[in-house]
């Protein structure tokens, strides 16, 4: 028997009922592809993950990297994190403006700092001085996928878990953050527990109404479910979820555990999403 491989990447919570996916069902089957082909490649899922969203960021058909939106004071902030399961390592940015992967961003924080976290100006400072890309047009580059006035929760928020055929899991999570926001504001997505999380159990990204996910630190309340509550991981990313509901929040999670088993939770109005199971089987999914 192979080793066992298994993927999963989402483009944001929430769908609007009057709008076709067809272009977003189409992108995620070919980064489900990439990502299967990766994986059977013996590719890590810290590379896996981290290559998926680059290339989520890169679409512009999310509310992440090119297609993120202006907050209240007309600034790009982008916000991302990045977690290696085996060995609890983790980077992130907040607030990070001018550059085109906040994921990359991420992860060098991970490999180059002995922080976890930058954000804002140091952020950018940091990034500037590993040469990651910057934007070279703010008005040229950013295409939002979402418009401010739909909506004020954004849907859009992109994240990837995987694991790899040496039983490694690894999850990352990037966004332009919720629609309208203030400037400064920061979200789950690069706050890790909240929208962000792998460890020996699962790999976790969130995507929502990020204050919730935050309040509940969702991502690691699925890993608390199946370490110390001794739940599945279906039960588990479940329950996360409807504790999200009951307070009143709305979004989703996917999630991988070290079996290859996956879930992919929501009570949003849908949730732009494609999966590589075990078997090989992709399946791309907004509703
Ligand atoms: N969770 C993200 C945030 O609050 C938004 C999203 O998932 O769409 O920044």
């Amino acid at each position: 028997m192979g080793q066992t491989y298994a993927l999963l990447l989402h483009g944001g919570a929430g769908v609007l009922a009057a709008r076709s996916y067809d272009p977003e069902r189409m992108h995620m089957r070919e980064l489900a592809e990439a990502g299967k082909a990766m994986l059977e490649s013996g590719k890590t899922a810290l590379d896996v993950v981290t290559e998926i969203v680059r290339r989520l960021e890169a679409s512009g058909l999310y509310v992440a990297g090119k297609g993120a939106s202006p907050n209240q004071a007309g600034r790009y902030e982008l916000d991302a994190a990045i977690m290696d399961g085996a060995t609890q390592k983790a980077g992130a940015v907040a607030a990070l403006t001018g550059f085109v992967s906040p994921v990359h961003a991420a992860r060098a924080v991970m490999e180059k700092t002995r922080h976890v976290m930058l954000a804002g100006r140091g952020a950018e400072r940091f990034a500037g001085l590993q040469e990651l890309e910057r934007v070279e047009s703010v008005n040229d580059y950013y295409t939002p996928a979402a418009a401010p006035d739909t909506r004020d929760i954004a849907t859009g928020t992109v994240g990837c878990v995987a694991l790899d055929v040496s039983g490694r899991i690894a999850a990352a999570t990037s966004t332009g953050g919720t629609l309208n926001k203030l400037e400064g504001r920061v979200g789950d997505s690069p706050i890790l527990g909240a929208g962000c999380w792998a460890d020996g159990h699962v790999a976790v990204s969130c995507t929502g109404q990020g204050e919730f996910f935050l309040r509940k630190a969702t991502a690691k309340d699925v890993s608390a479910r199946m370490a110390y509550g001794g739940q599945g991981l279906a039960e588990a990313a479940q329950g996360a979820i409807a504790d999200i509901g009951t307070m009143g929040g709305e979004g989703g999670l996917i999630a991988v555990d070290a079996r290859g088993n996956l879930a992919q939770p929501f009570n949003s109005p849908g949730m732009k999403r494609a999966a590589v199971y075990p078997d090989g089987r992709i399946t791309v999914e907004v509703d």
